[in-house]
């Protein structure tokens, strides 16, 4: 098989420029919320690297990033995808700085994922100043919101945005990631009858009786899924927050239990929750006493109403998807060993280009995800190139 790259020799990576580039944007806060300094910032430079830039309003002051590199097809061959917004700094000591030490970008954003994004950036750009004919077009989307309400996302979704392939540029540490679980966040509101402590029997616990509801769903076996080409994943839970109690001499009346449901392929929301109702329900009537209680989907930053009925779904990309074979073909010409085919037990926007455009979407990007809203996120530099380098390749072989 002919070296994509090699038959366009003019397309070359300046690595200097790409982590320059990647240490400009991480200078730029742009945590959610606040990612309108860093979308215009973005939208001027690709025009200036000769894309062709939208921006598309998602709320007031903030703006996806639509861009193409035209080819003689307007259709899009290939997608990337990346999100503009960070998480707070929160202890992060000098967020911005990008600094390099030990062949690392320190920053917050700077895996989470703004490398992603600039290994993007630089990719397209590299191919528009190299001037090679393209027979089909090339997208990028830089979205809002992502670590929030996702937003930007959903208003790719909004307006139906179509490309053959896509490639979600959130560090995977260089695997080719085919799938990501789901997300449901539910919050259980149970309900009991207050009293004096010293008179506990003419009450109702309501603590002791969320640690029944917590017991019943513990005993829950969750389902399990076999990812083509990866193995078996399996859905679990955790019990991330109790709120519940005024003082040790009263029976509380109220408890709130929050849960992170993960739910793999096969799985939908809305028959997650029915199954938890059923459970709740059955408490309601065999219980000794009843236990009285509210389910509803909620985490404390969402209160937008379209993604709590959305919710956030697992996907998976398609077996025969031509792009699972590009991205290992292009990898091991980059980096020289077989990549590693993955599957994420975390959450990402995949789920909306492949369960609501219809687009076979991987991941694939630099960095390592563990260091993710850590205070010690940074980016590896070799990876921030090599995936520059292999993005070049992928764009052009599914343009060029
Ligand atoms: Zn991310």
């Amino acid at each position: 098989m002919a070296d994509a790259l090699n038959a366009f020799p003019d397309v070359n990576i300046v690595p200097d420029e790409v982590v320059g580039f990647a240490q400009t944007i991480i200078h730029k806060p742009s945590v959610t919320g606040g990612e309108g300094i860093l979308g215009r910032f973005l939208g001027h430079a690709l025009e200036g690297f000769g894309l062709r830039v939208e921006l598309q309003e998602v709320t007031t002051g903030r703006h996806n990033v639509l861009a193409v590199l035209p080819g003689d097809d307007p259709a899009l061959s290939l997608l990337f995808h990346a999100h503009m917004d960070t998480v707070p700094f929160v202890a992060m000591v000098n967020p911005l700085s990008a600094r390099i030490q030990d062949d690392h970008i320190w920053g917050r954003g700077s895996v989470d994922q703004k490398g992603g994004l600039a290994a993007a950036v630089m990719a397209l750009a590299a191919i528009a100043r190299s001037g090679v004919r393209l027979r089909s077009s090339l997208g990028l989307a830089l979205v809002v919101d992502e670590e929030a309400e996702h937003r930007g996302s959903m208003a790719l979704v909004e307006r139906g945005l179509q490309a053959r392939q896509a490639v979600v540029t959130e560090p995977s540490g260089l695997r080719l990631v085919v799938g990501c679980k789901g997300t449901l966040p539910f919050q259980i509101r149970v309900r009991g009858k207050k009293a004096h402590g010293c008179r506990p029997w003419l009450g109702v616990n309501a603590i002791h009786q969320a640690l029944r509801v917590m017991q019943a769903l513990e005993d829950v076996e969750y389902p399990e899924y076999v990812v083509p080409g990866y193995g078996k994943v399996r859905g679990s839970l955790n019990l991330g927050v109790i709120e519940g109690g005024l003082a040790y001499n009263i029976v509380p009346d109220e408890c709130s239990l929050w849960f992170d449901r993960r739910t793999v392929p096969g799985e939908a929301q809305e028959t997650v929750l029915e199954g938890i109702q059923a459970i709740l329900d059955r408490l309601a009537e065999d219980g000794n006493p009843p236990v009285e209680s509210f389910l509803s989907v909620a985490r404390p930053d969402w209160n937008w109403a379209p993604i709590r009925r959305r919710g956030l779904w697992p996907a998976v990309t398609p077996a025969d998807a031509p792009l699972r074979e590009l991205v290992a073909r292009h990898h091991l010409a980059v980096i020289g060993q077989p990549v590693e085919t993955y599957f994420t037990d975390g959450y990402n926007e995949m789920d909306f280009l492949i369960n609501d455009l219809g687009i076979p979407t991987v991941q694939y990007g630099p960095g390592d995800s563990r260091l993710c809203h850590t205070d010690e996120e940074r980016l590896s530099v070799p990876q921030l190139l090599d995936a520059t380098r292999v993005y070049v390749r992928l764009a052009l072989a599914a343009a060029a």
